[in-house]
């Protein structure tokens, strides 16, 4: 199976059963103000999942392009992408989750000809507020699910709410393909994220309005929200076990390991994945029509971001300077007919790279140097202190995510909080001596980022919910 037969299937099989296609929106969301990217395909229908009509109608369906950098940490793993194509159907206050689950077991078993034995689902075990959702359960059972492939988690696995306080949300339930691996134990489940089960498609039910008093109630229009994930499904169907292993990703990976003599060992698998994955996701923010380029603020920052982090890695392992341009371009070439925005930018993107590339690998050298000279005096998790981390950032331009990877890779770690204090206290003196030159800074998108770095860590699935994932 190929990733545009794919594509198509998916799209043909719900246009067959009513929902109508809408373009895949740009990666810069216009009705979403609470995101950066556009992170899943139901950004560009908040409105609508609010109560707006569309204007073609109560079902929905498309192939939406999607950046997450919360799962930039992941990246490098089997499955995780920074950017990756959501499959996506949407039920405005038409079918429920009798239909939504039919259809989706429907498209898993009879068109993807998915065995029903290699399919696990989650369902929402229910609180002190809102009930278990045996209803979703007992429709997987009908479908053929047996007991031992349904589980049931709270809400940080299985419940989905907006990034405010109040609004649209509800249970959903999601699908994994069972990998065919030993259980890693007695207990053993999706959630677990041992690598046995790969989460492939999220079924939101949005049936609860909650209130600013903590309070939910019923919504008038219940709507469904779906979203599978192109790449995993693409691994699958294919019978491999990494999104890199297919077509996806093997033009662009074997053209980095034609650079290098080098060999994609377990030493250096998950740098050469990075530099190809985020190859991809420079290319298409960059190909967006929206025209965003590398800066210090916000969706500007994360191109920047990226593009630094796949330059030095480029550079960790004595890999032409230039590396990147050529990767891009496999990557524009392979993907322009779907995605004409990529040829019809062309220029732009690699003019982007080549501009970027030349500013940064003017201070990398000289900045890394400066970095093993302040590293060298740490011991084991000591911190570095916030004052030489923006002596980085401020003399060498190194994003804060940057150096903390740094730190990570020589065992130490970055002192973020005195790091953001001498960040505002840059920004203050910079606002009363030229007003505007440092007019949003940096700071707001480097410091939220390297916050949700931290924090991510933490709090995992519950805070990616809140800060926008679906
Ligand atoms: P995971 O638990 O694996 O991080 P998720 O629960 O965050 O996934 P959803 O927000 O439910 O993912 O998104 C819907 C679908 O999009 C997922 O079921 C998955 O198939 C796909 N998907 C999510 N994140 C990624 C990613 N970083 N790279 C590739 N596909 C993804
Ligand atoms: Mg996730
Ligand atoms: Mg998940
Ligand atoms: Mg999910």
């Amino acid at each position: 199976m190929t990733a545009q037969e794919l594509r198509r299937m998916y799209v043909e099989f719900f246009k067959e059963r009513g929902h109508c296609e809408i373009a895949s929106a740009s990666l810069l969301p216009d009705n979403d103000p609470t995101v950066l990217f556009t992170t899943a395909g139901m950004h560009p229908l908040v409105p609508y999942l609010l109560g707006e009509s569309h204007p073609q109608g109560k079902r929905l369906t498309n192939v939406q392009k999607c950046i997450r950098t919360c799962d930039i940490d992941e990246v490098g793993d089997d499955t995780h992408l920074t950017f990756f194509e959501m499959l996506g159907n949407w039920s405005l206050g038409d079918y429920f989750k009798e239909e939504s689950v039919s259809l989706s077991f429907e498209f898993l078993t009879t068109v993807l000809h998915i065995p029903v034995e290699r399919l696990a689902v989650t369902v929402f075990s229910g609180d002190d507020i809102v009930a278990r959702d045996d209803e979703t359960a007992k429709m997987w059972k009908t479908k053929g699910l047996s007991d031992s492939q349904i589980f049931f988690y709270g809400r940080e696995e299985n419940w989905w709410g907006p990034a405010g306080v109040t609004g649209p949300c509800g249970p959903d339930t999601e699908i994994f393909y069972d990998m065919g691996k030993e259980s890693c134990s007695e207990d053993c489940g999706p959630a677990c994220h041992c690598g046995k089960y790969v989460e492939i498609w999220n079924n939101v039910f949005m049936e609860y309005n909650k209130n600013s008093d903590g309070s939910y109630e019923p919504l008038h229009n219940k709507n469904v929200d779906t979203g599978m994930g192109m790449e995993r499904v693409l691994t699958i169907l294919n019978g491999k076990n990494n999104v890199y292993d297919t077509e996806l990703f093997i033009p662009v990976m074997n053209k980095l390991k034609s650079l290098t003599d080098i060999s994609y060992s377990d030493e250096n698998k998950r740098d050469f994945r990075i530099i190809c994955e985020h190859s991809r996701a420079i290319t298409f923010i960059l190909g967006d029509p929206k025209r965003i380029t590398p800066s210090n603020t916000e969706q500007g920052y994360i191109l920047r971001r990226l593009i630094r982090r796949t330059i030095r890695l480029i550079k960790k392992h004595g890999f032409p300077d230039n590396i990147l341009c050529d990767l891009v371009n496999v990557i524009i070439q392979q993907y322009k007919d779907v995605y004409k925005e990529l040829g019809e930018n062309q220029n732009f993107i690699l003019d982007q790279i080549e501009k970027e590339s030349c500013l940064f690998r003017k201070t990398l050298d000289s900045g890394l140097k400066k970095a093993e000279r302040y590293f060298a005096l740490l011991e084991k998790d000591e911190l570095l202190s916030g004052e030489l981390a923006f002596r980085l950032y401020d003399t060498f331009g190194f994003p804060i995510e940057f150096t903390m990877e740094l730190a990570d890779e020589r065992g130490v770690r970055v002192d973020i909080t005195n790091f953001e204090q001498r960040f505002k206290e840059h920004q203050e003196k910079s606002r009363q001596g030229a007003e505007g030159k440092f007019k949003g800074g940096l700071a707001d998108a480097s410091i939220q980022t390297a916050r949700l770095h931290t924090a991510t860590h933490l709090l995992n699935g519950a805070l990616r919910k809140v800060l926008g994932d679906s």
